[in-house]
């Protein structure tokens, strides 16, 4: 079997503990405003033009998104990196796009990896059937869970999906004890108002062991990528949040008792 991956980042340090090898799978059933991967988006090959300039030259450059790999293909790619992961604790991360499209493919994976020692952390919008998420996440050590909105309605108006199926697999994560540090997109006039406290409430309630969250705050750095690959982009005039905003954000977390950093 073979799946369509576009990017593999090699000594990750963002994606985990330890230094990582990340696997970016393409194709995502969200939709998310800010995305700042659009190239993801598509579970298709993508072929682009791109401009680049050279003092006063420009130079049209052809680029191919997306390649179809096998499991023993990766494999020969992440080994070649195993004695870093094995002195640093890191290990592999899956991520995308969303790699529970990919569920068989990313099983097969798993099943490798953990007969070669190798931890592993998946990276998700948590947006799989409860069936497909209950089989797959056991054999997985780390989740890395996206939380974006609480309100199931501006979830749906700024993703493209409801949260329903988000909070379940979340919980289903936290009564089978699989770790999980939760990944919140600050996004300003967008997700940062009561969605905060209603994030930390919910948090507290249904899920009090999972007390790592990493905030992500909202940067358009990817607004060429959206012209590149023919997205609309509905953020282009959305502002980034000020350091005083992602401050206090982390002291709501941190006051309620979460371990917090800033970035992935
Ligand atoms: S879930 Fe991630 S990859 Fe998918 S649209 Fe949202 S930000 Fe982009």
């Amino acid at each position: 079997m073979k799946v369509l991956i576009y990017d593999i980042k090699r000594f990750a340090i963002h994606d985990g503990p330890g230094i990582r090898t990340t696997i970016f799978f393409k194709g995502c059933p969200l939709g998310c405003w800010w995305c700042h991967n659009p190239e993801s988006r598509k579970d298709e090959i993508e072929h682009t033009k791109k401009i680049n300039r050279l003092d006063s030259k420009s130079f049209t450059v052809e680029t191919q998104t997306g390649e179809y790999r096998s499991v023993g293909n990766l494999m020969t790619e992440i080994r070649k990196e195993k004695v870093f992961m094995d002195e640093s604790g890191g290990g592999v991360t899956l991520s995308g796009g969303e790699p529970f499209l990919y569920y068989e493919f990313v099983e097969e994976l798993l099943d490798v990896l953990k007969l070669e020692n190798i931890h592993t952390a998946i990276d998700t919008t948590g947006y799989a059937s409860e069936k497909i998420f209950s089989q797959v996440a056991p054999k997985t050590d780390l989740f890395l869970y996206d939380l974006k909105y609480m309100d199931d309605d501006l979830h749906l108006k700024f993703t493209g999906v409801s949260n329903k199926l988000i909070l379940k697999n979340l919980e289903y994560l936290h009564n089978k004890q699989i770790p999980v540090i939760i990944r919140y997109p600050l996004i300003p006039g967008i997700n940062d108002d009561d969605n905060i406290l209603q994030m930390k409430n919910y948090l507290l309630n249904k899920c009090p062991e999972f007390k790592e969250i990493h905030i992500l705050p909202y940067h358009n750095i990817a607004a060429h990528k959206y012209l590149q690959f023919g997205v609309e982009n509905k953020m282009q005039h959305q502002p980034e949040p000020s350091k005083k905003q992602i401050n206090d954000v982390r002291i709501v977390f941190e006051d309620a008792g979460f371990k917090v950093k800033i970035g992935g």
